[in-house]
């Protein structure tokens, strides 16, 4: 029998270089959590005193007063946001959606930070009852704007931080946190994808929120850190709208494990290896007329750097995206590269999910599909508007 469960599945055994996405399976679940989960799901477990060890551990590496552990971080936004407007009110919790006889029940939002992330972030906000309020323009936002947009029913305010969201003209954490607080409005900072499990909270921000499943390695869930009174009231939830987000003792135990072996991971000797694989890369792509490779700095500071690679059709005999397609498609392990800016004429290589001597696969397979592409007399180029169309969600399952 294949050791490999995607092959006995007849699953594509995929190499991942495009990051932590949801649709390959987020990341690549560290060894103690993979041991945690399975050591706790043949057994019963107090629900209620694994989250105070979920507390206590989210408080110890976050700094936060207390924490708790959720589906994932979009259950995180709604949680909190409806912890933000209910308090810890046991029937107004029971009435969300329902939002007439709260006091408060107004989200700010900067519009550039109002992204998709697989769904819309402030979809996430809405789905607690809660009213979006977008605050200044997709390019800039103004403190005075930001002002204007409180009032009495403000609850939150929603802060994202995202190389989705619009990367210039929007107001920083620390302006944000200031005008929010100034009025007595607690910030939410939506951190799904940061390294940094300190900084928000230490910025200013009363509730920090991370995915379980992308950095840390850890299984699919959320986690919830910050102010205690906030924490709770988002807790609380589990006994109303939070039923459908439910995270079970497998998500609670495994995102400790992880968050524990983040505590002692070698971070050094991972972006050193993360380095090597860049290195492959760009030497292997210097054979290739048409196409540029340069190293990348992550754009929310993570400690990531990629490869970002330029594709010239002209030169190349390719367009980027179908280069993309191409790893993909053919080859024993398809590649799948980071391509959501990819109609620019380029693509990233993602090194922060490889196993052991994948990079050397992922080189080779550059390799083959441009010296297939050198070699033809045409230039490979398919329409991209049918590319878009072709991968749309709503062609599942056929
Ligand atoms: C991934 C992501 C989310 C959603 O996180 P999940 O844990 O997968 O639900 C929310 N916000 C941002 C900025 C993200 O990158």
């Amino acid at each position: 029998m294949n050791d490999d469960i995607r092959i006995r599945l007849g699953l594509r055994p995929v190499i991942n270089v495009s990051g932590t996405m949801t649709s390959l399976g987020a990341s690549i679940v560290v060894p103690q959590a993979v041991e945690a989960v399975t050591a706790a799901l043949p057994q019963f477990i107090e629900i209620g005193a694994l989250q105070k060890l979920a507390s206590r551990t989210i408080s110890r590496l976050t700094g936060g007063e207390a924490g708790f552990v959720t589906a994932s971080c979009a259950a995180a936004i709604t949680l909190a946001v409806a912890g933000a407007m209910t308090g810890d009110d046991l029937a107004a919790i029971e009435r969300l959606p329902q939002t007439d006889r709260l006091a408060r029940d107004e989200v700010l939002i900067q519009a550039g930070h109002m992204v998709g992330y697989g769904s819309p972030v402030e979809q996430g906000v809405r789905l607690s009852g809660a009213k979006v309020v977008p605050v200044g323009q997709a390019t800039s936002v103004m403190a005075y704007q930001m002002e204007g947009a409180i009032t009495e029913r403000t609850a939150a305010a929603l802060f994202v931080v995202s190389h989705h969201t619009v990367q210039v003209g929007q107001m920083g954490l620390a302006e944000f946190v200031e005008v929010a607080h100034a009025r007595g409005v607690p910030v939410i900072v939506d951190a799904a994808s940061e390294y940094d499990l300190r900084r928000f909270l230490e910025a200013g921000a009363d509730l920090v929120l991370y995915s379980s499943h992308k950095f840390l390695g850890g299984p699919t869930g959320g986690i919830v850190a910050g102010r205690r009174d906030l924490v709770r009231a988002a807790y609380f939830q589990n006994n109303g709208i939070g039923r459908g987000m439910k995270v079970g003792k497998e998500g609670i135990v495994g995102t400790i494990a992880a968050l524990e072996a983040w505590e002692v991971r070698d971070h050094a000797g991972i972006r050193a290896r993360e380095s090597e694989a860049l290195d492959v890369w760009q030497r292997t792509l210097a054979d290739f007329a048409g196409v540029e490779a340069a190293i990348d700095p992550d754009p929310t500071d993570n400690p990531l750097d990629r490869l970002k690679v330029h594709v010239n059709p002209a030169e190349a005999h390719i367009t980027a995206w179908d280069l993309a397609d191409a790893l993909a498609s053919n080859g024993t392990h398809p590649v799948i590269v980071r391509d959501h800016e990819v109609e620019h004429g380029h693509f990233y290589l993602d090194p922060c999910n490889l196993h052991p001597g994948q990079a050397e696969i992922v080189a080779e397979r550059l390799r083959e599909e441009l010296d297939i592409a050198r070699r033809s007399n045409d230039i490979i180029s398919s329409d991209f508007a049918a590319r878009r169309k072709r991968r749309a969600i709503n062609n599942w399952p056929d």
